[in-house]
């Protein structure tokens, strides 16, 4: 080989480096370092190392710009298939995402190994130590920092020490009061930390970080944690926060070991009730969509279908007799609900269906679990996925049909960057594999439902529940005319309570919706009319009784109950509004000897009990779920024959386009889980708003009268499905700085203005929660006849930021918003 020889230009590739970039970088491959796309690497960036993902080659760069060498692959195959690089790429375009952080969320996956240097305390840094201790000069207070901190941490790594303590670091390295050792962290060895209270908290807690409380609420409410890993998940927070608190005195942290290599599949998830349900006959309605369903899966070539089925119409059976003829043709198949936790059911049928076939792919798993269910997916050990909405990322071979169950539901967005819609995503997914996207819903999104009616997908129907059951009927309560016959605010009327009574009488089982958790809703003051408010958003705090304390819907920030009004001092202190944790509680007043439990998301933090109250339910042992929307979702509780709406109103009143919709979908989906037996079921809706037609329609489970009533207001409003939106929010701690940027953006959007005729800018205006998380918030709403002139917009908005000095974290950009919150 020629030295002299330049290298060739095609060592140059694309990375999405895993960091906070609008664009992929350009490194330069050495032929000792041969990569291909999906293939993971390390490489230089600015001071650091970063992870990326090898994209594909790099056009040729303007002179003069500096290329450097990656430093090398982190597995030895590609970890995404071509397909995938291929479906991150239009995520990044499409949601104006920077590419490092789509990959990061389509590849949660740690790193294989990874070399650190750790730092340990030599015998002279030890003495060092005890001297400085005794002696205390003021001019070497680093240098006893940094060997007491050695001290504490015998394996620190050697980057954070010197972040910590630079100049410290070097003499002591001079010294030879510590060594540093180069160590391969490989897969095996991770510690895992049992983690506890240190005892009972002391009254007067020490002032706490978000984080610190966070964690010490998470143990009050969980008990012990028996691996530090998904706490930290939970809780969002690092092994430092909880090492802090540790020091502090106020939890515990103690090793529990190494955790080592495989270990399969969880027994929490394994199929309980196996074999409990065999296959049934499939009915005539069934037959005839799976006819139509196999020659599209069987043609080979990308198509949508939309699955419309009223609620207890067998869809299920459907998706599973799907996936059984695509891994009869040696196909793979992909399914995603909107909520794993919330379907044990769906997690058995398909083990006792498929076997060891399936993998489950869901936030919920630990790290550990998540890398084993991934690689057995890449390595087409399993070829049926069953997971939430990043299961759409499953690295599945050979795709035949992706699955997504109650595709109108809005957890399937997600809520920070990349701001993909797992739904919309699914469906791209499936063109770029030559698959079949099939959505399924009782209550389809106008979105989907519209694609339909255009001709885009194909629809097909389930009409009638299975059996010839009938749709529950419908009772809406007027709460105004109760208001006015009782002269009391009661959360329950007199219609719900006699029903009740009437269930409880006849041992018939009970479910009341009500969508707002906790306690009350706010705490007033009747004095001065003050309520309380998170310190880091503009809401009002909900109290939770069980804990005694009052806390953030949005941030998680929590508080102790005041006995008097800090603003005014005033003891007449109110709770207003009620939760479900109140009705619950109220209702052992009002029907004593009821067995009643709770189902809302503070209940799904604790997995085991939650599992518990869905398993005590289904086998009669409660008479009524009280529950938020959590309850509303996709079950299959066939002694249910009652469902009250304790408040169908709490959504009409947002300011969201979609409030209609999502109130119809919710009052329609919880009347669906009544009556699935072979009793009939009674659904009785009480609300403020008796006429108003998401109401009214509901009631009448009218999909199509809600579509065109619905489309109606679209259209005349300019929303979606009819136009395309993009919500852009201008936010930072500061609030001179968030009305900077916002100045900045609206300028821009004035200068382009002409450019880009079919858009139309709202804004800028304060966004209806005007500080989340200690950011200000400043909001635009884009909406445009034209998704392709949206999209260059946005591209244009994106760059000029870039070239403002604006942070990434910044602007927020949503394309597609589900909530406008
Ligand atoms: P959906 O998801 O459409 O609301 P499910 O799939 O939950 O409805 O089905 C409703 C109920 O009907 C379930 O209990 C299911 O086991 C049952 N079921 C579905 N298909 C059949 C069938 N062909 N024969 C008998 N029961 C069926
Ligand atoms: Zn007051
Ligand atoms: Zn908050």
């Amino acid at each position: 080989m020629d030295r002299e020889r330049k290298k060739p230009p095609d060592s140059l590739f694309e990375v999405a480096v895993m960091a906070a970039l609008p664009h992929p970088l350009t490194y330069r491959f050495p032929a000792s370092l041969p990569v291909s796309p999906g293939q993971r690497v390390l490489v230089p960036l600015a001071t650091r190392k970063a992870m990326g993902i090898v994209l594909g080659p790099a056009s040729k760069l303007a002179p003069g710009i500096e290329v450097r060498d990656a430093l090398r692959a982190l597995d030895p195959e590609p970890a995404l298939p071509a397909e995938l690089v291929r479906l991150g790429i239009w995520i990044s375009d499409y949601y104006l995402a920077p590419p490092g952080e789509v990959f990061r969320a389509m590849l949660p996956l740690r790193q294989e190994t990874r070399r650190a240097r750790q730092v340990r305390l030599t015998e002279e840094g030890r003495s060092k130590l005890q001297e400085l201790t005794a002696s205390q000069p003021e001019e070497s207070d680093q240098d006893a920092a940094l060997l007491a901190y050695l001290d504490r941490r015998p394996d620190a790594s050697f980057e954070i020490l010197q972040s910590k303590f630079p100049d410290a670091c070097r003499r002591a390295l001079e010294q030879k009061w510590m060594s540093i050792e180069e160590v391969n962290k490989g897969r095996s060895r991770r510690q895992v930390f049992a983690v506890r209270l240190a005892g009972p908290l002391p009254e007067h807690l020490p002032r706490l970080s978000p984080v610190a409380k966070r964690i010490i609420e998470a143990l009050e409410h969980q008990g012990p944690a028996e691996d530090h890993r998904p706490l930290l998940v939970a809780v969002r927070a690092q092994l430092a926060n909880l090492r802090k608190l540790g020091e502090a005195g106020l939890i515990a942290l103690s090793e529990a070991g190494w955790r080592g290599a495989s270990s399969g599949l969880r027994e929490r998830d394994a199929p309980a009730t196996a074999g409990e349900t065999p296959a049934p006959q499939l009915t005539c309605a069934q037959t005839a969509v799976l006819a139509d369903l196999f020659p599209r899966l069987d043609s080979g070539s990308f198509g949508v279908v939309l699955l419309h089925g009223v609620t207890g119409s067998g869809k299920t059976e459907i998706y599973l007799h799907l996936i059984a003829h695509c891994l009869e043709r040696g196909r793979s198949a992909i399914m995603l609900v909107p909520e794993i936790a919330l379907t044990p059911a769906m997690q058995s049928l398909f083990f006792s269906r498929f076997g060891d076939k399936v993998a489950l792919l869901h936030s919920g798993l630990t790290e550990r679990e998540r890398d084993d269910a991934w690689w057995r997916v890449r390595h087409g050990q399993a070829k049926v996925v069953l997971g939430t909405r990043s299961a759409v990322f499953a690295p599945v071979v050979n795709l035949g049909v992706v699955i997504v169950d109650e595709e109108h539901d809005s957890s399937y967005k997600q809520d920070e960057t990349p701001r993909y819609h797992g739904r919309d995503v699914a469906v791209v997914r499936a063109q770029y594999a030559g698959a079949l996207a099939l959505l399924g819903s009782a209550t389809p999104s106008l979105e989907s439902y519209w694609n339909a009616r255009e001709g885009k997908y194909q629809l097909l129907k389930l009409e009638d529940r299975i059996g010839g059951r009938k749709l529950a009927s419908v009772d809406v309560v007027d709460m105004r005319q109760e208001f006015r016959e009782t002269h009391t605010q009661m959360p329950l009327s007199r219609k719900l309570k006699e029903e009740i009574d009437a269930q409880l009488r006849a041992s018939a089982q009970t479910m009341l919706l009500l969508n707002r958790r906790g306690y009350s809703w706010f705490l007033l003051c009747r004095s001065c009319g003050e309520t309380q408010r998170c310190v880091n958003c503009s809401v009002s705090l909900t109290y939770h009784r069980r804990e005694h304390r009052l806390s953030c819907h949005y941030c998680g920030y929590s508080m102790a109950v005041p006995a008097l009004c800090p603003a005014c001092g005033s003891e007449y202190l109110h709770y207003v509004g009620e939760g479900t944790e109140k009705i619950e509680h109220k209702f052992a007043e009002l029907f004593p000897g009821a067995r009643v439990a709770r189902l809302d998301r503070d209940v799904a933090r604790r997995r085991g009990e939650f599992l518990r109250v869905l398993q005590d339910f289904r086998q009669g042992k409660i008479d009524v779920l009280v529950g938020t929307q959590l309850i509303a979702k996709g079950h299959d509780f066939p002694g249910v024959t009652l469902v009250g709406v304790v408040s169908a109103d709490i959504g009409l009143g947002l300011p969201d386009f979609r409030a209609a919709e999502r109130t119809f979908q919710l009052v329609t989906q919880v009347a669906g889980r009544a009556g699935r037996g072979d009793a009939p079921g009674r659904v009785l809706v009480q609300t403020f708003y008796p006429e108003h037609y998401a109401i009214r329609l509901a009631a009448d489970q009218n999909y199509a009268g809600f579509f065109s009533k619905e489309m109606g207001f679209r259209r005349m409003m300019h929303y979606p499905p009819i136009t395309a939106l993009a919500n852009i929010v201008a936010q930072h701690p500061k609030l001179e700085r968030a009305a900077q940027v916002a100045e900045m953006i609206g300028k821009f959007f004035t200068k382009v203005e002409s450019q880009f005729p079919a858009i139309k800018v709202l804004g800028p205006g304060p966004a209806p929660l005007a500080k989340v998380e200690r950011r200000y918030r400043i909001q635009f709403l884009l909406k445009s006849n034209s998704r392709a002139n949206l999209h260059a917009l946005l591209k244009q908005l994106v760059q000029h930021a870039t070239q403002s000095g604006i942070q990434p974290r910044d602007v927020m950009i949503d394309v597609d918003p589900v909530k406008l919150m």
